[in-house]
C-alpha cells in the first residue's frame, strides 16, 4: 500500500476525519460527573454507526496485544496516557480525560484525539492540556513538503521538553489510510533534517503524548492495554489525522 493518496483519495479520508470529529465532539459533551466510561463508549458506538462507518478500535488486535481493544473508543483519565478501556468507572469533578476514536469510512480511515478536564479545571492540568494541543499544532505546522520527519518530530518535542512535561518518545502517530496504522511512523521526538522527507499525499496522524512532571516512564496496566505514567502524574493526548498537500497542511479529522 503506497504511503501517497491521491486528492480524490485525500477527499475521501475527509469523510470518514469527520466522522471521527463529529464522534469525538459528542463523546465530550456527554461526558460528565458521574457518566460511566462505558456510556461515553455506547455514545461513540451510536455515532459511528449513525454515520454508516465502522468503529476503528474495537477488537483491534496489534501484533503486540495479546487481547483484542474491547472499546469503541479509548478513554484514559488522569494518569492513564492513552489506550484506556471504556469501563465502568464513573467520572469524577476535575479528572482529565482523554479520548482517542477511529473509524472506518468507505474503506477510509480517520483518527484522532481530543484531551479535556470533567467539571473543575485543575490550573495545571489545563495548562498540560493546552501544551499538548499545542504541540499538536507545531507538529501540523511542520507537516510540509520539503521538510523531513525529524523535522516534525523536532516541532513537537520540542515543545515538549520546554515546556518541562514529559514525553512518551516511543509512542508516535503512524502513516495511515485504508489501515489505521501504516508506514511510515511519526515520531513525537526528532532531529531536525533527519528522517524521511514529506511528500505531497502522505496522509499522517499526529499525536502528541505529554504527561506532568518531565519523566517519560511508563506501564502497562493488567489489562494490558492501558498505558500509565509511571510518576502517577496525569498525561494529554491530543491527535489530528493530516495530509500534506500542495497548499500545506491539511487537517482531514475537523468537523
Ligand atoms: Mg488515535
Ligand atoms: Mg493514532
Amino acid at each position: 500500500m503506497s504511503m501517497i493518496k491521491t486528492p480524490a483519495e485525500i477527499a475521501l479520508m475527509r469523510a470518514a476525519g469527520r466522522v471521527v470529529a463529529s464522534t469525538l465532539a459528542k463523546v465530550r459533551d456527554a461526558a460528565a460527573v458521574g457518566v460511566s466510561l462505558k456510556e461515553l463508549d455506547t455514545v461513540a458506538a451510536a455515532s459511528i454507526a449513525e454515520a454508516g462507518a465502522t468503529p476503528a478500535f474495537l477488537n483491534y488486535k496489534p501484533r503486540w496485544a495479546s487481547v483484542p481493544f474491547p472499546g469503541v473508543i479509548c478513554t484514559s483519565v488522569n494518569d492513564a496516557v492513552v489506550h484506556g478501556i471504556p469501563n465502568d468507572y464513573r467520572l469524577k469533578d476535575s479528572d482529565l480525560l482523554s479520548v482517542d476514536c477511529g473509524a472506518f469510512l468507505d474503506g477510509w480511515c480517520g483518527d484522532a484525539a481530543i484531551s479535556f478536564i470533567v467539571g473543575t479545571p485543575d490550573p495545571a492540568d489545563q495548562e498540560l492540556i493546552d501544551a499538548t494541543d499545542a504541540a499538536l499544532a507545531r507538529g501540523i505546522d511542520a507537516a510540509r513538503i520539503g521538510n523531513k520527519m525529524g523535522d516534525l518530530g523536532y516541532a513537537i518535542g520540542g515543545a515538549a521538553r520546554r515546556g518541562g512535561y514529559g514525553l512518551l518518545a516511543d509512542h508516535g502517530g503512524h502513516g495511515i489510510g485504508k489501515t489505521m496504522h501504516a508506514e511510515p511512523d511519526v515520531p513525537n521526538d526528532g532531529r531536525p533534517g533527519r528522517g524521511i522527507k514529506l511528500t505531497e499525499g502522505l496522509v499522517i496522524a499526529i499525536e502528541p503524548m505529554l504527561i506532568l512532571g518531565g519523566n517519560d516512564d511508563y506501564f502497562h496496566d493488567d489489562d494490558e492495554w492501558t498505558l500509565r505514567s509511571a510518576n502517577g502524574r496525569r498525561a494529554a493526548h491530543s491527535e489530528h489525522t493530516v495530509a500534506v498537500t500542495a497548499d500545506g497542511p491539511v487537517i482531514l479529522t475537523l468537523p
